[in-house]
Parts: structure tokens; sequence; C-alpha cells
């Protein structure tokens, strides 16, 4: 049973939102081998669930999320539950206050629970950077399931929960959403207040859901989305009906499809299978149109620059005196912070990308990188402005291969960088982009299909995305959780 199912059956009252959420933190301790889940969040849970059905019993109407469970990325504050974004250095800390989007999920009467596990402090594309265990890929647990959100698109991949929460910078709803046979999306930047998720750079970073189906990612941005004065960025546009968009039919629509992200590097099943899922497209009533984003080869070395620097901006927050444990046990010196003397500090990948990002932002270098990627980010954007003169909506495949082996990468950063290449532009342009699954390869492994809007495109891309769905069929929805047994 998809998210929009289960709300309506709690809202009728054949459903029992403890009763669900039971469910949820069974089935997380079931599978605890995946490593998705850093903290179950037990105690607020059940609480908000009672509230939920004690609700019902009072005659009130329940909101759009009635009593789901919605599992969330660690890297979103939540107010009494220990939040680590997946990293030593903030062991042990319990926010004082909720992110906005969780005091919007429970504005709707979901339940959040299960924190997921995540690369440390969003930084990668495996789940393999988390100071806390690595998280494995459901539909073959040798793979990874991508990152940043791993753990998010795990928990759904298994069915631990039919929706959740992840963030995205770079690729990670989309990535990871792709890796494991869910929907994935990306808002606009500023659709989705950022207040209460830890930055990893300000200017990319947006929260965004994943659930098993597109209709359920829709409901779930819906109740998201929207205004919210404590984040600077945030839009103050109206929330479009993302749901009726999953039933508007798709005919005239035209899909964008830019030869730069179906050349070199693309592995040739995820191709025969994203050009299968276009093939439908077109029996559906849409138009392919060939297009050209000429900056995408510069996205990599791009987003590596503008992210870094960002991030080593926002990380020094992270001084080992103001969060986690160490406050308390009154440590907090340099070599703490930068782990060199226990295993207490930032992990490699965190410290590499502290290292670059103080090096482009050096006052010799300035100009040389982060200056140069500025104007590049620019290009990349106006690459986006000119083909939607021409197309509704640009599809390609989410990521150049399917999942890779877990180990396959850890040793060479660069590679790891590089399966990014699909997922950033999108980013850097600041645009909405989402991750619907095709048909996957013949070795059975889950394919995405991208698809990216012009700014607050949003309702395109999910008449779009569901159109596909549909048009996929169930032939395409073998999942690894057979045998866990269905939702209810
Ligand atoms: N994989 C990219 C990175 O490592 C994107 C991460 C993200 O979107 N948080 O930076």
């Amino acid at each position: 049973m998809h998210l929009v199912d289960l709300a309506e059956r709690v809202r009728d009252g054949s459903l029992s939102a403890v009763g669900l959420a039971e469910r949820a933190l069974a089935r997380a301790a079931a599978r605890a081998d995946l490593g998705a889940v850093l903290e179950p969040g037990r105690e607020r849970a059940l609480e908000a669930a009672r509230r939920v059905d004690d609700k019902r019993a009072r005659g009130e109407r329940l909101g759009r999320l009635a009593g789901v469970p919605i599992a969330i990325k660690d890297a979103l504050c939540t107010r009494g539950v220990t939040t680590t974004a997946g990293s030593k250095i903030l062991e042990g800390w319990v926010p004082p206050y909720d992110a906005h989007v969780v005091e919007r999920l429970e504005a709707e009467d979901a339940v959040v629970c299960l924190k997921t596990n995540m690369d440390e402090l969003a930084m990668g594309s495996s789940n393999e950077n988390s100071a806390y265990g690595l998280v494995k890929n459901p539909w073959d647990t040798a793979r990874a399931p991508g990152g940043s959100s791993g753990g998010s698109a795990a928990a759904v991949a298994a069915r631990l929960v039919v929706g959740a929460l992840g963030s995205d910078t770079g690729g990670s709803v989309r990535q990871p959403a792709a890796f494991t046979g869910v929907v994935g999306v990306k808002p606009t930047y500023g659709r989705v207040s950022r207040f209460g998720l830890i930055a990893f750079a300000s200017s990319l970073d947006q929260v965004g859901p994943m659930a098993t189906d597109v209709r359920g990612a829709a409901r779930l941005l819906a109740a998201i989305a929207g205004h919210d004065p404590r984040d600077s960025t945030s839009l103050d546009a109206p929330v479009d009906d993302y749901e009726a968009a999953c039933e508007r039919p798709m005919q005239n629509t035209r899909v964008g499809v830019p030869a730069e992200y179906f050349g070199d590097g693309l592995d040739a099943d995820v191709r025969a299978s994203v050009e299968r899922a276009l093939a439908r497209l077109v029996e559906a009533g849409a138009t392919l149109v060939p297009i050209e984003l000429p900056h995408t080869r510069h996205a990599v070395a791009t987003y590596y620059v503008v992210a870094t620097a960002e991030a080593s901006s926002n990380l020094s927050r992270f001084d080992g005196v103001r969060y986690g444990q160490r406050r308390t046990r009154g440590r907090g010196t340099l070599a703490d912070m930068y782990g060199a003397t226990r295993d207490v500090g930032f992990g490699r990948e965190v410290k590499r990308r502290i290292l670059l990002g103080t090096f482009v932002l050096s006052a010799g270098y300035y100009d040389a990188y982060y200056g140069k990627a500025q104007a590049v980010r620019a290009l990349v954007r106006r690459d986006f402005e000119r083909a939607f003169e021409r197309v509704d909506v640009i599809a390609s495949p989410t990521a150049p291969t399917a999942a890779f082996a877990l180990g396959e990468k850890t040793h060479d950063p660069l590679a790891m960088y590089l399966g990014d290449v699909y997922t950033l532009p999108a980013s850097l342009a600041g645009l909405p982009a989402l991750s619907v699954p095709v048909e996957p390869t013949p070795s059975g492994l889950p394919v995405g299909l991208q698809l990216v809007g012009p700014r607050l495109g949003e309702p395109a891309l999910f008449t779009v995305a569901a159109a596909c769905e549909r048009a996929a069929g169930q032939r395409d929805r073998l999942a690894p959780h057979a045998e866990a047994g269905p939702w209810t």
C-alpha cells in the first residue's frame, strides 16, 4: 500500500496511527542489517501517533499525512531526539528545536520516526562515509544504496516506511532513489525551508521527499513546501497542487533529451532502460526534442569547488566546543575537531572537503577557483534557461550506472564524484528535479529516470513521472521487500 492509501485508511479509521508506527519500528528492527536507521525515535513516534488517534477519536478531521510513519534523514533536527548527521562531531547532540519540515509533517498528522543514516554531513554518493557504519542496498546487500540520503532510500525500498525525507545538495535524494527503485524529488531551490537542516552547502541544499510512488512523493512535497521566514532563501510563492498534476494528461508535453547526458560513461543497460522509458513516454503522447546543455561537462568541477567552499565555511561552527557530547566532557581542542588524536572528529571525506574548500577560498586562489566556478555556474544555469524556451521538462538517466558494489569507489574519490555528473547541473541551477524508477537492468537492479523542470516547474515533473509510472505498470515493480509482506 502506498502513502496516500495509508493516510486515507487512518482518516477513515480502518488503520490506527499507533499500529502503523509500531509496524514501522518493528520492520526497522527486523532489518537492522541494512544499517539504514541511526535512531528510531520510538517515544516521540508513539506519542505523535497517539495524538493522531486521539484526534480522530474526538472526531477532528485529520491532515493529509494522517498517521503515516515518515523516516527522516538525520541531518534534520528533531527536538528531543539525537541528531548527528552521520558525524562523530555531533555525537549525542539532542536539538532543542524541530526543523521546519518536521513541524510541517506533524502539522499534517504524519508520525515522524526513524532518523536515517547518511554520509557524514551529507558528503558522499554511496553512504559509506557515515561515522556510524555504512548502509546496504536492500536490492543487493553487497551494493551501495547511493548517497548521501541512502538511509532514507533504503528505508523506503525495504518498506520500513512508505515515505521519507532526504536532503539533496548535488543529487543526494535523486541518486539514492534511483539506486533503490523509489521516487525522489529535489524541489526548486527555496521551495522548502532549510530551517533546521544541518547545512552542507547553503546555496545548493534542499530537503526533498522519497516515496514508493509518485503520488506519495507529491503529497509529501505539498506538505513540506511553502514560505518560512526563518530561511532567508525561502520562496514566498503559492504551493501548486502536485497531486492534481499527477492525474493530468501528458499530451503534447515536450521532453528535452540532452545529448550530453547520453555520452561516454553511461552504462549500456542503464541507457537501454532509459531509452525504453522515453519510448513509452512518446506512446503516452509526449514529444521528444533533442537539446544541448553544453556546459554539463564542467558541472562536476564547478560543483566540487562551490560545495566545498560553502562547506568549509558552514562547518567552522563545529569547533568541538558547542555541539555534541564533547562539550559536556569539557574537551574541544583543534585536535579533537580534526580527529587528530582520537576517533572523535570529522571523517576523511569531510576533512578532504574542508581542505579543498579552504584552498579555493584562499586569497591567492579565490579568483582562479571560486570566482571561476561562480561564473561557470551562471553558464550552466543559462544552458537550462535556453533549453526551457523549447521544452517543458528535460529527461535523462539519474546516474550513469546502477548501484555499484560497496567498497568499489571508496579509494577513488574522483570516480565517486564523477558518478554525480547527471544530478549536479540541476543543483547548480537551482532547478527542480525528480528521479522515477523505470525498468530495472537485466540483472535486476533499479534504474532511475531523471526529470528536470524550470524554476517552480514541479507540477510538470509530477505529470511526466506519473505517466512514466503508469506506463511501467506492475511488470517493473519487482521489489526486495516481498518477503517482509505488504504494508497492511
Ligand atoms: N554526492 C554529492 C556530494 O558528495 C552530493 C551530496 C548531496 O547532495 N548531499 O557532494
